[in-house]
């Protein structure tokens, strides 16, 4: 795993919950029935904590429950076990380790176990 496949597998799922939101109404069939299609895991900057929320416009999104721009886009770290925020889509490619753990340097990953599934 280096850090080109892992940006690339970020952008492909973006490219794919892009294409979901642009496919919504049509008839063609959805590439996938995993529930995740037009949301993404982000992390509130305030609470630290993960949270599954429909894809924002911009970034920092609006907390559904607080109304403040909190929460940042999130990827998954195997080492941590956990969510950590990562800049805004518009400032990942000027990062070099945007999408690698601070503090344990391991990639990060969209591919992670959703928080919302952790906990039922
Ligand atoms: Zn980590």
């Amino acid at each position: 795993m280096n850090c080109k496949k892992i940006r690339s597998t970020y952008w492909c799922w973006l490219v794919l919950v892009a294409t979901t939101a642009l496919a919504g109404c049509g008839g063609s069939e959805p590439p996938s029935q995993t529930g995740r299609e037009g949301k993404m895991v982000y992390v509130d900057t305030v609470t630290k904590k993960a949270t599954v929320m429909e894809v924002a416009d911009s970034f920092p999104a609006t907390h559904p429950r607080t109304g403040k721009r909190t929460l940042m886009p999130a990827l998954y770290c195997s080492k941590c076990s956990k969510w950590h925020p990562v800049p805004p889509l518009d400032q990942i490619n000027r990062k070099p380790r945007a999408t690698q753990c601070l503090k344990t340097g391991a990639p990060l990953t969209a591919d992670g176990p959703w928080p919302e599934e952790q906990s039922p």
